[in-house]
């Protein structure tokens, strides 16, 4: 299985901290402006299901994962 890479549109991200949530080893925010920081370019140990999940529920569909 091909690894999955991870990119964010952080122009429509609306900082609603929900991928934090689902899946903080990979997801972070920046302090002031709340909008996504992505930790790593592939899902954190454990969480790629997470991260699926976060792409899915993302308000702002600002999560897009290839491979
Ligand atoms: S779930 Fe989407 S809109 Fe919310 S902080 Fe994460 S990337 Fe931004």
């Amino acid at each position: 299985m091909s690894p999955v890479k991870i990119t964010v549109d952080t122009d429509s991200c609306v900082s609603s901290g929900q991928c934090v949530l689902l899946a903080p080893g990979t997801f972070d925010q920046d302090e002031e402006s709340g909008t996504v920081v992505v930790l790593s370019e592939e899902p954190a140990d454990g969480e790629e299901e997470a991260v699926r999940q976060a792409e899915l529920t993302c308000p702002a569909a600002a999560i897009r994962l290839t491979g």
